[in-house]
Protein backbone atom coordinates (compact mmCIF):
# COMPACT_ATOMS: atom_id res chain seq x y z
CA UNK A 1 0.00 0.00 0.00
CA UNK A 2 1.41 3.59 -1.19
CA UNK A 3 0.11 6.90 0.37
CA UNK A 4 -1.28 8.84 -2.66
CA UNK A 5 0.95 10.87 -4.30
CA UNK A 6 -1.23 13.58 -4.30
CA UNK A 7 -0.80 14.49 -0.55
CA UNK A 8 2.81 13.90 0.07
CA UNK A 9 4.94 16.43 -0.08
CA UNK A 10 7.96 16.72 -2.72
CA UNK A 11 11.58 18.85 -2.65
CA UNK A 12 11.46 18.69 -6.49
CA UNK A 13 9.12 18.88 -9.16
CA UNK A 14 10.44 17.90 -12.40
CA UNK A 15 8.22 18.75 -15.56
CA UNK A 16 8.89 16.36 -18.18
CA UNK A 17 10.59 13.11 -18.40
CA UNK A 18 12.82 13.20 -21.60
CA UNK A 19 16.74 13.30 -21.34
CA UNK A 20 16.92 16.94 -19.60
CA UNK A 21 13.97 15.94 -16.61
CA UNK A 22 14.53 11.87 -16.75
CA UNK A 23 17.80 12.58 -15.69
CA UNK A 24 17.31 15.59 -13.61
CA UNK A 25 14.94 12.97 -11.19
CA UNK A 26 17.42 10.38 -11.50
CA UNK A 27 20.67 12.17 -10.18
CA UNK A 28 18.17 14.47 -7.85
CA UNK A 29 16.60 11.08 -6.31
CA UNK A 30 19.79 9.27 -6.19
CA UNK A 31 21.16 12.64 -4.12
CA UNK A 32 17.87 11.55 -1.80
CA UNK A 33 15.40 14.33 -2.56
CA UNK A 34 12.07 13.76 -3.16
CA UNK A 35 11.10 13.77 -6.78
CA UNK A 36 7.65 14.24 -7.98
CA UNK A 37 8.27 13.90 -12.45
CA UNK A 38 5.51 14.92 -14.24
CA UNK A 39 4.52 13.47 -17.39
CA UNK A 40 2.33 14.97 -19.93
CA UNK A 41 2.56 11.81 -22.03
CA UNK A 42 1.67 8.42 -22.01
CA UNK A 43 3.46 5.68 -21.23
CA UNK A 44 4.66 3.38 -24.46
CA UNK A 45 4.46 -1.00 -24.02
CA UNK A 46 7.71 -2.75 -25.26
CA UNK A 47 5.36 -4.19 -28.13
CA UNK A 48 4.79 -0.79 -29.43
CA UNK A 49 8.12 -0.78 -30.69
CA UNK A 50 7.68 -1.67 -34.20
CA UNK A 51 10.60 0.27 -36.08
CA UNK A 52 11.38 -2.66 -38.07
CA UNK A 53 8.21 -3.51 -39.57
CA UNK A 54 8.76 -2.69 -43.83
CA UNK A 55 6.31 -0.62 -44.79
CA UNK A 56 4.52 -2.76 -46.74
CA UNK A 57 3.17 -4.81 -43.46
CA UNK A 58 1.61 -1.16 -42.51
CA UNK A 59 -2.46 -0.85 -42.45
CA UNK A 60 -1.48 2.15 -45.12
CA UNK A 61 1.82 1.47 -46.20
CA UNK A 62 3.28 4.25 -44.06
CA UNK A 63 1.33 7.01 -45.64
CA UNK A 64 -1.48 6.95 -42.82
CA UNK A 65 -4.34 9.93 -43.69
CA UNK A 66 -4.54 10.10 -39.99
CA UNK A 67 -0.74 11.48 -40.31
CA UNK A 68 -0.97 13.97 -43.22
CA UNK A 69 -4.25 15.44 -41.45
CA UNK A 70 -2.78 15.27 -37.48
CA UNK A 71 0.47 15.63 -38.15
CA UNK A 72 1.79 18.10 -41.06
CA UNK A 73 4.68 19.26 -39.18
CA UNK A 74 5.83 16.03 -36.94
CA UNK A 75 6.09 14.21 -40.32
CA UNK A 76 8.29 16.38 -42.14
CA UNK A 77 10.67 14.46 -39.79
CA UNK A 78 12.06 11.21 -41.39
CA UNK A 79 10.89 9.53 -37.38
CA UNK A 80 7.49 10.43 -37.13
CA UNK A 81 6.10 7.30 -39.66
CA UNK A 82 2.53 5.22 -39.20
CA UNK A 83 3.95 2.65 -36.85
CA UNK A 84 4.87 5.43 -34.01
CA UNK A 85 3.08 8.94 -35.60
CA UNK A 86 0.60 9.29 -32.01
CA UNK A 87 3.83 9.89 -29.86
CA UNK A 88 4.40 12.99 -31.65
CA UNK A 89 1.92 15.76 -30.84
CA UNK A 90 -1.21 16.44 -32.76
CA UNK A 91 -0.25 19.89 -34.70
CA UNK A 92 -3.63 20.86 -35.02
CA UNK A 93 -4.16 20.85 -31.37
CA UNK A 94 -0.97 21.93 -30.80
CA UNK A 95 0.43 25.38 -32.52
CA UNK A 96 2.95 27.11 -32.87
CA UNK A 97 4.19 30.58 -34.58
CA UNK A 98 7.60 31.56 -35.62
CA UNK A 99 8.28 35.05 -37.66
CA UNK A 100 7.63 34.75 -41.70
CA UNK A 101 11.62 34.76 -42.23
CA UNK A 102 12.47 32.53 -39.39
CA UNK A 103 10.46 29.27 -40.32
CA UNK A 104 11.16 26.06 -37.61
CA UNK A 105 9.84 22.92 -37.71
CA UNK A 106 9.71 21.63 -34.32
CA UNK A 107 9.70 17.83 -33.18
CA UNK A 108 7.81 16.95 -29.98
CA UNK A 109 6.41 14.30 -28.65
CA UNK A 110 4.26 14.11 -25.96
CA UNK A 111 5.18 10.41 -24.17
CA UNK A 112 7.21 8.97 -21.17
CA UNK A 113 10.89 9.78 -22.06
CA UNK A 114 10.11 11.99 -24.55
CA UNK A 115 12.37 12.32 -27.88
CA UNK A 116 14.71 9.64 -26.54
CA UNK A 117 12.14 7.19 -28.00
CA UNK A 118 13.25 8.56 -31.47
CA UNK A 119 16.80 10.01 -31.29
CA UNK A 120 18.84 8.63 -34.00
CA UNK A 121 21.75 7.46 -31.21
CA UNK A 122 24.54 9.97 -32.20
CA UNK A 123 26.13 10.98 -29.11
CA UNK A 124 28.83 13.72 -29.17
CA UNK A 125 31.15 15.55 -27.02
CA UNK A 126 31.48 19.16 -27.00
CA UNK A 127 34.84 20.34 -26.59
CA UNK A 128 37.20 23.07 -26.16
CA UNK A 129 36.52 24.42 -29.61
CA UNK A 130 32.90 25.17 -28.57
CA UNK A 131 33.29 25.89 -24.82
CA UNK A 132 35.76 28.65 -25.83
CA UNK A 133 34.56 29.10 -29.73
CA UNK A 134 35.18 32.81 -29.42
CA UNK A 135 38.80 32.56 -28.66
CA UNK A 136 39.47 29.79 -30.86
CA UNK A 137 37.34 31.75 -33.94
CA UNK A 138 36.30 35.44 -32.40
CA UNK A 139 32.68 34.18 -32.87
CA UNK A 140 29.75 34.09 -29.90
CA UNK A 141 31.00 34.03 -26.39
CA UNK A 142 33.04 31.60 -24.49
CA UNK A 143 31.55 29.75 -21.92
CA UNK A 144 32.25 30.02 -18.31
CA UNK A 145 32.66 26.40 -18.06
CA UNK A 146 35.37 24.70 -20.10
CA UNK A 147 35.55 21.05 -21.03
CA UNK A 148 37.53 19.40 -18.70
CA UNK A 149 34.73 21.48 -16.11
CA UNK A 150 32.01 18.96 -17.77
CA UNK A 151 33.89 15.61 -18.77
CA UNK A 152 33.44 13.71 -15.74
CA UNK A 153 29.74 14.60 -16.27
CA UNK A 154 29.78 13.04 -19.79
CA UNK A 155 31.56 9.50 -18.04
CA UNK A 156 28.79 9.45 -16.02
CA UNK A 157 26.38 9.65 -18.24
CA UNK A 158 28.35 7.63 -21.25
CA UNK A 159 28.74 4.76 -18.63
CA UNK A 160 24.75 4.87 -17.40
CA UNK A 161 23.53 4.92 -21.26
CA UNK A 162 26.03 2.31 -22.35
CA UNK A 163 27.25 5.20 -25.83
CA UNK A 164 29.07 2.38 -27.91
CA UNK A 165 31.14 3.06 -30.79
CA UNK A 166 34.65 2.37 -32.61
CA UNK A 167 37.51 4.17 -30.98
CA UNK A 168 38.76 6.01 -34.02
CA UNK A 169 41.25 8.47 -32.38
CA UNK A 170 38.98 11.47 -33.33
CA UNK A 171 38.65 12.29 -29.77
CA UNK A 172 41.82 13.29 -29.00
CA UNK A 173 42.45 14.94 -31.98
CA UNK A 174 39.45 17.40 -30.52
CA UNK A 175 41.50 17.20 -27.33
CA UNK A 176 38.87 15.09 -25.65
CA UNK A 177 39.99 13.22 -22.89
CA UNK A 178 38.62 9.39 -24.37
CA UNK A 179 36.03 7.88 -26.45
CA UNK A 180 33.45 5.65 -26.26
CA UNK A 181 33.85 2.76 -23.57
CA UNK A 182 31.18 0.22 -24.88
CA UNK A 183 32.12 -2.00 -28.04
CA UNK A 184 30.81 -0.80 -31.28
CA UNK A 185 27.94 -2.65 -33.00
CA UNK A 186 28.38 -5.05 -35.98
CA UNK A 187 29.26 -3.25 -39.61
CA UNK A 188 27.15 -4.12 -42.13
CA UNK A 189 28.75 -4.94 -45.49
CA UNK A 190 27.86 -1.70 -46.91
CA UNK A 191 29.87 0.30 -43.88
CA UNK A 192 32.61 -1.80 -43.76
CA UNK A 193 33.41 -1.03 -47.69
CA UNK A 194 32.34 2.40 -46.86
CA UNK A 195 34.55 2.97 -43.74
CA UNK A 196 38.40 3.98 -45.41
CA UNK A 197 36.60 7.38 -46.26
CA UNK A 198 34.25 7.54 -43.45
CA UNK A 199 37.33 9.14 -41.28
CA UNK A 200 34.92 11.23 -38.82
CA UNK A 201 32.29 8.91 -37.78
CA UNK A 202 32.57 7.66 -34.37
CA UNK A 203 29.08 6.10 -34.71
CA UNK A 204 27.59 5.32 -37.59
CA UNK A 205 24.72 3.83 -37.26
CA UNK A 206 21.95 5.22 -39.21
CA UNK A 207 17.87 4.28 -38.75
CA UNK A 208 18.01 1.46 -41.27
CA UNK A 209 20.56 -0.13 -40.12
CA UNK A 210 19.24 -0.54 -36.16
CA UNK A 211 19.54 -4.50 -35.27
CA UNK A 212 19.27 -6.53 -31.49
CA UNK A 213 22.42 -6.20 -31.28
CA UNK A 214 22.53 -2.79 -31.40
CA UNK A 215 19.26 -2.27 -29.01
CA UNK A 216 21.45 -4.18 -26.71
CA UNK A 217 23.83 -0.78 -25.71
CA UNK A 218 21.65 1.73 -26.45
CA UNK A 219 18.39 2.05 -27.49
CA UNK A 220 15.42 4.57 -28.20
CA UNK A 221 13.85 2.91 -24.91
CA UNK A 222 16.74 2.12 -22.85
CA UNK A 223 18.25 5.46 -22.03
CA UNK A 224 16.14 8.01 -20.09
CA UNK A 225 12.80 5.62 -20.11
CA UNK A 226 14.22 3.14 -17.30
CA UNK A 227 16.01 6.25 -15.63
CA UNK A 228 12.84 8.31 -14.85
CA UNK A 229 10.77 4.99 -13.89
CA UNK A 230 13.71 4.12 -11.66
CA UNK A 231 14.89 7.22 -9.92
CA UNK A 232 11.61 8.88 -9.15
CA UNK A 233 9.82 8.22 -6.19
CA UNK A 234 6.63 8.79 -8.23
CA UNK A 235 5.92 9.27 -11.44
CA UNK A 236 2.50 11.22 -12.37
CA UNK A 237 1.02 10.91 -15.38
CA UNK A 238 -2.08 12.59 -16.38
CA UNK A 239 -2.86 13.97 -20.19
CA UNK A 240 -4.26 11.22 -21.75
CA UNK A 241 -5.72 9.20 -18.89
CA UNK A 242 -6.39 11.80 -16.12
CA UNK A 243 -6.71 10.55 -12.91
CA UNK A 244 -3.90 7.94 -13.69
CA UNK A 245 -1.74 8.20 -10.61
CA UNK A 246 0.32 6.29 -8.93
CA UNK A 247 3.28 5.37 -7.01
CA UNK A 248 6.28 3.59 -8.76
CA UNK A 249 8.85 2.00 -7.16
CA UNK A 250 9.83 -0.78 -9.30
CA UNK A 251 10.47 -0.97 -13.11
CA UNK A 252 9.79 -4.51 -14.92
C1 LIG B 1 14.12 12.27 -34.82
C2 LIG B 1 15.14 12.85 -33.86
C3 LIG B 1 16.45 12.39 -33.86
C4 LIG B 1 17.39 12.90 -32.97
N1 LIG B 1 18.67 12.41 -32.97
C5 LIG B 1 19.58 12.86 -32.07
C6 LIG B 1 20.88 12.30 -32.03
O1 LIG B 1 21.21 11.39 -32.76
N2 LIG B 1 21.76 12.80 -31.12
C7 LIG B 1 21.41 13.82 -30.26
O2 LIG B 1 22.25 14.23 -29.46
N3 LIG B 1 20.15 14.36 -30.29
C8 LIG B 1 19.25 13.90 -31.16
N4 LIG B 1 17.98 14.43 -31.19
C9 LIG B 1 17.66 15.49 -30.24
C10 LIG B 1 17.38 14.89 -28.86
O3 LIG B 1 16.55 13.76 -28.98
C11 LIG B 1 16.69 15.95 -28.00
O4 LIG B 1 17.48 17.12 -27.97
C12 LIG B 1 16.47 15.50 -26.57
O5 LIG B 1 15.94 14.19 -26.52
C13 LIG B 1 15.54 16.51 -25.92
O6 LIG B 1 15.34 16.12 -24.58
P1 LIG B 1 14.45 17.05 -23.64
O7 LIG B 1 14.31 16.31 -22.35
O8 LIG B 1 15.03 18.42 -23.60
O9 LIG B 1 13.04 17.21 -24.37
P2 LIG B 1 11.95 16.10 -24.76
O10 LIG B 1 12.59 14.80 -25.04
O11 LIG B 1 11.10 16.71 -25.81
O12 LIG B 1 11.10 15.90 -23.43
C14 LIG B 1 10.08 16.75 -23.06
C15 LIG B 1 9.10 15.93 -22.24
O13 LIG B 1 8.20 16.84 -21.60
C16 LIG B 1 6.88 16.35 -21.72
N5 LIG B 1 6.03 17.54 -21.60
C17 LIG B 1 5.86 18.53 -22.50
N6 LIG B 1 5.01 19.45 -22.01
C18 LIG B 1 4.67 19.03 -20.76
C19 LIG B 1 3.83 19.55 -19.74
N7 LIG B 1 3.17 20.72 -19.91
N8 LIG B 1 3.69 18.87 -18.59
C20 LIG B 1 4.36 17.69 -18.41
N9 LIG B 1 5.16 17.13 -19.34
C21 LIG B 1 5.31 17.81 -20.50
C22 LIG B 1 6.85 15.66 -23.06
O14 LIG B 1 5.80 14.71 -23.13
C23 LIG B 1 8.23 15.00 -23.09
O15 LIG B 1 8.22 13.72 -22.50
C24 LIG B 1 17.01 13.93 -32.06
C25 LIG B 1 15.68 14.40 -32.06
C26 LIG B 1 14.75 13.87 -32.94
C27 LIG B 1 13.31 14.36 -32.90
Amino acid sequence: MFADPLTQTYDVIVVGSGATGGWAAKRLSEAGIRVALLEAGREVTPKEFTEHMPAFKLKYRNVSPEIVKTRPIQKQCYACMEYNYDWFVNDLENPYSTPKDKPFTWQRLRILGGRTLVWGRQSYRMSDLDFKAYSHDGYGQDWPVSYKDIAPFYDIVEDYVGISGAAEGNAAKRGLSRGVNFPPVKSAASHIVASPSVTQTACFCPLGARSAACRAWVNSCGSTYPASNLATSVLLSSTYSPGTLRNRTSFP
